[in-house]
């Protein structure tokens, strides 16, 4: 057919009209606006381009996004710890190219059929690049091998599922196996509601392989960050030999409000915080960001004095 041929549309069929000289007005096109569901990420953090301004909530200082990056997520006025990456905390952490990461690919199944979650976990996986909401392996810290595990609440509210779970009872059996330490950074939310008792169980597996941890008289630090809460808290996160925070993290079992609303009572000031907890007892101390490396080592050195295995 003629390219330059229209067709019109009749009640009897499709009728050829002359060829027409010129070609019917187009729509202009107009520059579209990408709608806000279409972002992937719900943090503000993640869609703000790179090279732009956080401000502190803190303080409310703006900080340029690459300070802050070299600064690891430390507001450099006032040092409110912003959330970090797992992978950014593990930089931090270890000594280069030693990380051997455990367990790369094992990810959560939507064993319930629970509403809406297979989306959820695609929207993270796709938002964060990690698979779930734990990064586990075996790595070198200062002279010492160490079995580490960092959380990331980016993925699901560092909540605790199957794979969570798995991939820490996993990393403490293979630091009683090799008679490293193990390390775990925690920050979630608590259990992961969508896997029901599947995420509830999770808390005796990991308690038990760090009771058989602590058999073999190897030591175990946890490291709570900002949010650390619920089952998390209430299992492998209190257990440590050493139980180190970040400062202001909040931490606990229920959140404050709940505890206000069932108690009918006033919280104390500070209530939850990790310096709270400090004078309390439940954690033994506080340590910056960017002090967590020399002080792991530190502690490293002394609950490993005459039973380091070879690194
Ligand atoms: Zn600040």
């Amino acid at each position: 057919m003629d390219t330059t041929s229209f067709l019109k549309k009749t009640i009897g069929g499709v009728e050829q009209i002359e060829p027409a000289l010129t070609p019917p007005p187009v729509k202009p096109m107009l520059p579209v606006k990408p709608k806000l569901g279409q972002v992937a990420s719900k943090s503000r953090k993640r869609d703000i381009p790179k090279g732009l301004w956080t401000k502190c909530p803190s303080c409310a200082s703006m900080i340029y996004d690459k300070e802050l990056d070299e600064n690891l997520q430390v507001c450099p006025k006032c040092q409110h710890h912003f959330p970090i990456g797992s992978r950014e905390r593990i930089h931090s952490l270890v000594e280069t190219c030693t990380f051997e990461e455990m367990d790369p690919e094992m990810v959560s199944v939507d064993v319930l059929k629970f509403s809406g979650y297979k989306g959820k976990l695609e929207r993270d996986r796709k938002a964060t690049m990690l698979k779930d909401a734990v990064v586990t392996g075996v790595c070198k810290i200062g002279v010492h091998r160490v079995a580490l595990g960092v959380m990331d609440f980016a993925f699901m509210g560092g909540s605790m599922g199957a794979v969570v779970g798995e991939k820490l009872t996993r990393l403490i059996e293979r630091g009683t196996e090799g008679r490293w330490p193990v390390v775990i950074i925690s920050t979630s939310g608590g259990a992961r509601m969508q896997e029901g008792a599947f995420s509830l169980m999770q808390m005796a597996k990991t308690s038990a392989a760090l009771a058989r941890h602590a058999q073999q008289r190897q030591p175990y630090i946890s490291v709570l960050t900002n949010n650390s809460y619920g089952g998390v808290m209430a299992s492998y996160a209190a257990l440590g030999d050493l139980i180190v925070a970040e400062p202001s993290a909040m931490i606990g079992f229920a959140g404050p409000r709940v505890i206000k609303d069932t108690t009918h009572a006033d919280l104390p000031t500070g209530f939850q915080t990790a310096e709270f907890l400090l004078d309390h007892g439940l954690i033994d101390s506080i340590v910056p960001r960017k002090e967590m490396k020399d002080r792991l080592m530190l502690y490293l050195d002394f609950l490993t004095v005459g039973k380091r295995s070879p690194a």
